[in-house]
């Protein structure tokens, strides 16, 4: 059986690494708010290229907290149009409405699944504030012309880079793009705590500071409260088992890219869509990290039964759009074409840095061998 993503056999590679990082915090008595946390933000924010790293919760924390922070900043208030792709994790969405932000939805381009700088365009209205790019999949969003567009319509960018991690532009990385992003490190993240674990990045210091406190209660100061903050730290356990995964980093990512490579390259059946067509292959794969491989393909269900037939687990990012969902039933009205198809039929095969050079082939040769 080839899984989806072994996390068991993906930490065993860092467990004695893992253990002593573990038995540093237990032994040093103090944990929130300590040497870990304070030495990761700062590996972090050296690794994104920013000047900050923040850690908090979560990754939803991340993007509610940097939404939340522009509120008390003056930069934003309740009502205020958001854009964001109706082709994301519902996390994205959640940060806006949680803030009582409007998120105004717009189609992806089809080819990339990432957020199509000319419907961004023509989405924006007088009360447009601000931009939430998502690097689906791990991949880039176009920021280039995004922040083109923020410039000149004077709009805050915040990344959702929670699938993103190390992906870049012209050696500019995810989290380094925006006046701030959010990243995730779930445990199946590609940067991957064990537990739950998010940070915020920003170039920009009073953002960085009114994050700091609003994720610890608002408080400035011991018993002192600037606003009506939350409880969103990162802890020091998982802060130290970052340290240590963050080192792996860019040799997990280099091999999720060799097999993406590989997939592309060995996998030629017309019924399957690659995601890579529209991808540069010789600009290097810089600017994906393969977070998920997602193929496309009418006969999806019929697809991923087969593959599961066979040995191989695939999993559906996602199944239902966000405008879809009874969550939202009320805030969203009228059809996305495009998302709608595009989460009809994508199926995400295999991808992590445990596969074997064979376990890809597998996954190739059975694709290759399924006849619809
Ligand atoms: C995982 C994810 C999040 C949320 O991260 P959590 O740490 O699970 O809260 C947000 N946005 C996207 C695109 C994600 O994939």
């Amino acid at each position: 059986m080839i899984s989806f993503l072994d996390l068991k056999a993906i930490n065993a590679q860092y467990r004695d690494e893992l253990i002593q990082a573990c038995a540093r915090v237990i032994d040093s008595g103090w944990y929130i708010q300590g040497a870990e946390v304070k030495a990761f933000e700062q590996e972090f924010a050296d690794y994104c290229g920013t000047k900050h790293c923040i850690g908090v919760a979560n990754g939803l924390d991340a993007l509610i907290l940097v939404l939340r922070a522009w509120k008390e900043m003056g930069k934003l208030k309740d009502g205020d149009e958001v854009i964001v792709p109706a082709n994301t994790y519902i996390a994205s969405i959640l940060a806006i409405t949680e803030n009582h932000l409007r998120p105004v939805l717009v189609e992806p381009d089809p080819a990339t699944y990432n957020i199509s700088p000319e419907n961004i365009r023509a989405a924006i209205t007088d009360k447009t504030k601000a931009i939430v790019a998502v690097h689906l999949y791990g991949q880039l969003a176009d920021m280039p012309e995004i922040m083109n567009i923020a410039n000149k319509h004077d709009l805050l960018v915040l990344e959702d880079s929670a699938q993103a991690h190390g992906a870049a532009i012209n050696g500019k990385k995810a989290g380094n793009w925006g006046h701030a992003s959010g990243f995730s490190f779930y445990p199946g993240k590609n940067l991957g705590a064990l537990g739950d674990a998010g940070a915020v990045t920003t170039n920009n210091d009073e953002l960085a500071q009114t994050i700091r406190v609003l994720g610890n209660y608002g408080s400035n100061k011991k018993y002192e409260n600037l606003y009506q903050g939350v409880n969103s730290r990162l802890d020091e356990m998982q802060a130290a088992m970052l340290r240590v995964k963050l080192r792996y980093l860019d040799s997990e990512t280099k091999r999720r890219r060799e097999i993406a490579a590989t997939y592309a390259d060995g996998i030629n059946n017309p019924a399957i869509l690659l995601p890579v067509s529209s991808i540069d292959v010789s600009r290097g794969l810089e600017h994906h990290a393969f977070h998920l491989f997602v193929v496309r393909t009418g006969q999806r269900d019929c697809l991923q039964q087969y593959l599961s037939n066979v040995g191989i687990q695939t999993m559906i990012h996602y199944p239902i759009a966000p405008h879809n969902q009874k969550a939202y039933s009320r805030v969203f009205s009228g059809h996305f074409d495009t998302t709608e198809s595009i989460h009809s039929e994508v199926l995400s095969l295999p991808v992590s840095s445990v596969m074997s050079g064979s376990d890809v082939a597998f996954v190739i040769d059975a694709c290759n061998a399924y006849r619809g």
